[in-house]
């Protein structure tokens, strides 16, 4: 490993190459697991959503979801979407992948609504590289004509750096979703460098307040000044506004108080998996 590397580099006396290239090869070689490993999960079925639900503070009710990618590897168990999407990204299997998880998510928004379950909308994380397939646009729209599932319970979310990627044609894309109804949403919001000008210049619904402003909300007086900041700008905007990473019932009532819409975070349920949605939220929305 990295330490028994820098060790050996500096018993043997010399510069620090031996530990640099030892850490690389070693990066560089779970870099290529993974990727071999990424290849194949897709077809295995390795991979899995699970959905982290979103609670209206209005009304306390359920009003979304957010797909979360899995992969529970044969050996390692469940990898992170932080360790992997890197990796999917590169590779250019984010294509794929997004594909797969866009059909599997509107197929499981279509099944809880034959279940019954009240609508809602579900969330899929797009990466700035899906917007570079020139078929993109195209294939989302045949996504949902293929599962049936009606565009309005769609959000789709990008972020900052997608914005500041491809402009007119990312632009253009997010044009088309509009006009099938999806809901666009900027995730992650205020850890990017886009300049607020986006907000206006592409057609975003929707901000997602970044769980590092959220953590320490009622102890940091300057993240709770940047959260009511864009709460009041998102309001001004007539954007929907939603805190993520919302941990403690202090927090959850900070940010209902200040009037953000939505919220989400452990403290109203972790990402679970798709067969206990249905009952967490009838039990959620009884309360
Ligand atoms: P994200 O889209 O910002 O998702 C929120 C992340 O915060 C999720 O991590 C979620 O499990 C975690 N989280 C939710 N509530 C809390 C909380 O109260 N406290 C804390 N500490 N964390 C919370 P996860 O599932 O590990 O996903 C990490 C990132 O991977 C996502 O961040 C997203 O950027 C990316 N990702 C996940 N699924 C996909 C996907 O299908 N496609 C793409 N392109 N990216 C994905
Ligand atoms: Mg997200
Ligand atoms: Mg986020
Ligand atoms: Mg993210």
């Amino acid at each position: 490993n990295a330490n028994s590397a820098m060790y050996s580099a500096k018993g043997v006396g010399r510069n620090n190459y031996q530990f640099y290239s030892a850490a690389m090869t070693e990066r560089a070689t779970r870099q290529l697991a993974l990727q071999t490993g990424l290849r194949a999960a897709l077809d295995n079925g390795e991979l899995l959503l699970h959905y982290q639900p979103q609670v209206d503070c209005r009304t306390g009710r359920i009003v979304g979801v957010e797909a979360l990618l899995r992969w529970r590897h044969p050996d390692e168990g469940m990898i992170s979407p932080a360790q992997f999407i890197p990796v999917a990204e590169e590779t250019g299997l984010i294509v794929p992948i997004g594909e797969w998880v866009l059909r599997t998510a509107c197929l499981q928004a279509i099944a809880w609504q034959r279940q019954g379950l009240a609508p809602m909308r579900t969330a899929v994380n797009l990466s700035a590289r899906q917007f570079k397939d020139p078929q993109f646009a195209r294939r989302v729209l045949e996504i949902l004509r293929e599962t049936g599932l009606d565009g309005q319970f769609l959000e789709l979310e990008i972020t900052e750096s997608t914005l500041m990627d491809g402009l007119d044609s990312v632009n253009a894309v997010l044009h088309d979703f509009k006009r099938a109804g999806i809901l666009i949403s900027l995730d992650d919001f205020g850890t990017g460098y886009s300049s607020l000008s986006y907000l206006k210049r592409f057609p975003i619904d929707k901000l997602k307040i970044d769980q590092s402003f959220v953590h320490d909300l009622l102890t940091d007086v300057s993240d709770a000044s940047l959260v009511r900041a864009v709460i009041a700008m998102a309001r001004a905007l007539r954007l929907i506004v939603i805190a993520e990473g919302v941990e403690t019932p202090g927090q959850y009532e900070f940010l209902r108080a200040d009037g953000c819409d939505e919220l989400q975070g452990y403290h109203i349920a972790r990402p679970m998996p798709a067969e206990q949605v249905a009952s967490f939220v009838a039990r959620y929305n009884r309360r």
